[in-house]
């Protein structure tokens, strides 16, 4: 039998949660909703880290902040400091328990783990989700469908890190300063850096972080860790507390599409997260309130666009300059934090650049390289970038 809904979420991750909970704000009571996802439970599976540029229904689950961060390359640091923007930081666990709250308190969702959904077709006006526990009928349906293996092979850059929160004897790391890329390591495999996110003296989270064509094995990464606490903080001996690996495509193309209006790609899927820098968080957050303000019955309208035009153009062109000029890649990253600003970088990493943002942004890119690949990236839009 066709269970009815009137809007059915396909993969209840952060963008299907998130969207979940936007509805419950929006739309009439007493409105079905389903959320259909393979996983059984929830647990800490990653942390989020993003920029406080907007606000969300999330704001109670930041666990920490850092209003300085730092890049370094060849030696050298620049380490940008701002009253405005501070680096938060929300681990999955707390995400998933306030939005499971929600859910909880909303008496006309389902959530209904452990259910695979096969595939979405249009019906009659209407969505069906095929799952391996029978059909699932809405007005509209939102794919939120994504685990990492799906992106490997793709043809796309790829951004894949696995990242150790480890505790350490002695105090050795410094909370002021959370390390944004650290670019002094050995650039094996691709464009290679070092993610530092320190909650204590004694204990941080340590992430290699490569962008290159496909992922590394698990003992690469591991390894990274173990000689990067060794050489950067003289420490050999550390406690494993939490461990997240991911792979986020590095591409401005969304990863699935349909022929209807019925049945709208979110989240990864929906090439929300933002190609050139892996950041999701926060543009999930700001297109579900978009997609909830657009929905009215049983039409989204518009169906709201992840970011600008000029944005997508520019982060096609730095892609596409990652692509073909790796080795160039720790000395345009280091001197776009050298000569931007935080009050104009963080807005444009954020996807909130304004057209003065994005000057700065330009402006401090090499010229000719950069036109050079404008032009390139023009003449193969078909190209996976
Ligand atoms: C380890 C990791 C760390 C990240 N850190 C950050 C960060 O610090 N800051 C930031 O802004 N972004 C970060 N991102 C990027 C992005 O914000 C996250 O990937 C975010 O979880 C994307 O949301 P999503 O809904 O697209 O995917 P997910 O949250 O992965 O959800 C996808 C869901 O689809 C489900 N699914 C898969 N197959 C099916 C199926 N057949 N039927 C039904 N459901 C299915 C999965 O079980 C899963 O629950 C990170 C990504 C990863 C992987």
């Amino acid at each position: 039998m066709t269970e009815k809904y009137d809007y059915a979420i396909v993969g209840a991750g952060c963008s299907g949660l998130s969207l979940a909970v936007e509805l419950f704000h929006s739309v009439p009571a007493g409105s079905r909703i389903a959320l259909i996802d393979p996983r059984r439970n929830y647990h800490m599976d990653r942390l989020w880290c993003f920029w406080n540029t907007q606000s969300h229904r999330f704001i109670d689950a930041v666990r920490n902040e850092w209003t300085r961060w730092k890049v370094r390359y060849n030696g050298k640091e620049v380490v940008h400091e701002s009253s405005r923007f501070a680096y938060q930081y929300l681990p999955a666990e707390t995400f998933y328990a306030a939005a499971l709250q929600e859910i909880e308190s909303y008496s006309s969702a389902d959530l209904l783990l452990g259910t695979k959904a096969e595939k979405i077709i249009e019906t009659n006006e209407t969505a069906t989700v095929v799952t391996d526990k029978g059909p699932i009928q809405a007005w509209l349906v939102f794919d939120g469908r994504n685990s990492p293996g799906r992106h490997v092979g793709s043809g796309y850059l790829l951004q894949h890190y696995a990242g150790q929160r480890v505790r350490v004897a002695s105090p050795v790391f410094s909370p002021s300063t959370m390390t944004l890329m650290d670019f002094d390591i050995p650039q094996r495999g691709g464009i290679s850096f070092m993610y530092v996110l320190p909650f204590s003296p004694t204990e941080a989270l340590i992430e290699p972080t490569v962008f290159s064509m496909s992922p590394h094995e698990p003992s690469v990464y591991a390894q990274m860790i173990r000689d990067y606490l060794q050489s950067r903080f003289g420490v050999a001996d550390y406690k494993i507390l939490f461990q997240e690996q991911g792979i986020i495509p590095m591409t401005t193309q969304r990863h699935q599409s349909y022929d209807t209006e019925r049945i709208i790609p979110i989240g990864t899927a929906g090439g929300v997260v933002k190609g050139s820098t892996g950041y999701g968080f926060n543009a999930i957050q700001e297109i579900s309130q978009r997609i909830a303000a657009g929905i009215s019955g049983d039409c989204l309208n518009p169906l709201p666009e992840p970011r600008g035009e000029l944005a997508t153009i520019l982060d096609r062109i730095f892609l596409s300059f990652l692509k073909r000029h790796p080795k160039a890649a720790p000395r345009v990253f280091f001197n776009l934090f050298k000569r931007v600003p935080p009050h104009h970088l963080i807005p444009f990493l954020s996807d909130k650049a304004d057209l003065l943002d994005m000057a700065k942004v330009i402006f401090a890119m090499p010229t000719l390289p950069f036109i050079r690949e404008a032009f390139h990236s023009m003449r193969a839009r078909e190209v996976a970038v």
